[in-house]
């Protein structure tokens, strides 16, 4: 299995894998340092009597699924707490993990039918962005009724609001939460047609989170220097 990196905070193991089908151009994960761990590393790791919650995400944990379906089957049935961070690009993935998963996290780029849009972020021609947003939807078809957040990054030249709306109401049903992150205002953003510094607005993102707030029950805000969560 190839990481960046696992470590352990308060009773949580946190485990985040390299690599990623999507190869977002902005994506900072493509450009860490990774390093080759066996299966029985990871399962040892996140093992520990000590530990209550696991987290697994990265990238694209799913690129790691023939051992990790495994790990994840195991470790649910000890009794751990699993949250999964997943880009939906597997249902065979997320199929296999259903029942032993709490949370699931999806990223979500961009409306689900926004193919142009979905193109300028990811690494991927037509065919097989057509082919990812089938499979993502297929997803959340199968999370659906479960414990699911969305996170979405605004990259302000590809969401406005109008998008958040339509992609509010393609989400509605499906996720209990959408979380907001602002563009450029962590450590897994690089600069990306032109943006090399946290936008938009703070306030912008609060209009969207007005906005999806329509239609999920609970979205989260981040950005720079700011996390705020509104209530339905
Ligand atoms: S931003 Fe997310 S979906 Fe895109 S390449 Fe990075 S890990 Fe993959």
């Amino acid at each position: 299995m190839r990481l960046i990196t696992m470590y352990k905070n308060l009773g949580e193991a946190k485990v985040e894998f390299y690599g990623c089908p999507l190869g977002c151009k902005y994506c900072a994960h493509r450009i860490r340092e990774k390093r080759e761990v066996t299966a029985e590393q990871v399962s040892k790791f996140v093992a520990g009597y000590d530990i209550k919650r696991i987290f697994f995400g990265g990238a694209e944990p799913a690129l790691f699924k023939k051992d990790l379906v495994d790990i994840i089957r195991v470790m649910s049935k000890r009794g751990k707490e699993i949250t999964l961070k997943t880009t939906g690009s597997d249902p065979e993935f997320v199929r296999a993990t259903v029942d032993y998963v709490h949370h699931y996290i999806i990223e979500v780029k961009a409306p689900l039918d926004d193919v142009q849009g979905m193109m300028r972020l990811v690494n991927l021609d037509e065919e097989r962005t057509k082919e990812y947003l089938a499979n993502l939807r297929a997803c959340l078809e199968l999370l659906k009724g479960r414990k699911v957040r969305a996170t979405v990054r605004v990259i302000p030249t590809v969401i406005d609001r109008d998008k958040i709306e339509r992609l509010g109401r393609q989400l509605h049903g499906y996720v209990d939460e959408v979380q907001l992150i602002q563009f450029m205002s962590g450590m897994n953003d690089l600069p990306f047609e032109g943006i090399s510094k946290p936008s938009p607005p703070i306030e912008e993102v609060e209009a969207m989170g007005d906005i999806m707030l329509k239609y999920v029950p609970m979205v989260i805000l981040q950005g720079d220097g700011f996390d705020s969560t509104l209530r339905a």
